[in-house]
């Protein structure tokens, strides 16, 4: 039997798209199929807690010293800012679940993608989900309820500037219906552990 190394599932997409809702779908199901199979990245942030959100729960929440200081300790693997403020993939947690098997879904910013392909390379598979139309996008974010006009407007313009981007992925699937995105994004993991590439010692075993 092969022992595999965990893959990286990088996805990105405007805010918006429903990246979260996919992600939980495809973590439940590939659980459901293999228990144990997903491992979780606990990034390290600047913002503030939000509601009820716990240190090393959602994310871990440090101050800007101490996040920069992550970055010159060579501790953060990738980083980017967002509204103000910094968000990072810890690199140490991250190499243990890849080495001991375990995917890693990730719904992080385009750069951040970029650079975890990058740093990753076969470990990697970038995707970016689109919406269904620029209408739908709109409604969903209306349908938070908790955002201005001129939020909803900026939020538009950075979607269409995020869009622009797509083509810098290695998939692109779009975010009609939570259980079809949710599958594509299962068959792009199962074609990527599939590529000769990954697999060139199982040939040398039958040699
Ligand atoms: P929020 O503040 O809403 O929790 O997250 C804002 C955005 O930061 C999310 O859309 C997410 O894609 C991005 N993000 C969260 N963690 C990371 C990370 O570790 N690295 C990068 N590059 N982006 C992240």
């Amino acid at each position: 039997m092969n022992i595999f190394r965990g893959l990286i599932v990088a996805v990105s997409g405007p805010s918006g798209v429903g990246k979260g809702t996919v992600l939980a779908r495809v973590e439940e199901l590939m659980e459901k199929a293999n228990p144990g199979s997903v491992g979780h990245s606990i990034s390290v942030t600047t913002r503030a807690p939000r509601g009820t959100e716990q240190d090393g729960v959602e994310y871990y929440f440090r101050t800007t010293e101490e996040f920069e200081q992550m970055i010159k300790d060579g501790r953060i693997v990738e980083y980017d800012r967002y509204v103000d403020n910094y968000y990072g993939t810890p690199s140490e947690p991250l190499e243990k679940m890849l080495a001991k098997g375990q995917d890693v879904l990730f719904d992080i910013t385009i750069e951040g993608s970029l650079a975890l392909n990058r740093k990753f390379d076969i470990d990697t598979v970038t995707i970016f989900i689109l919406p269904p139309s620029m209408e739908e996008l709109e409604n969903r974010l209306r349908g938070r309820g908790t955002e201005t006009d001129e939020k909803i407007r900026l939020r538009m313009e950075q979607a269409r500037n995020e869009i622009k981007r797509a083509g810098e992925f290695e998939y692109i699937i779009t975010n009609d219906d939570v259980e079809r995105a949710a599958g594509d994004i299962l068959a792009i993991i199962t074609a990527e552990k599939l590529k000769a590439s990954k697999n060139i010692n199982a040939v040398k075993e039958l040699e």
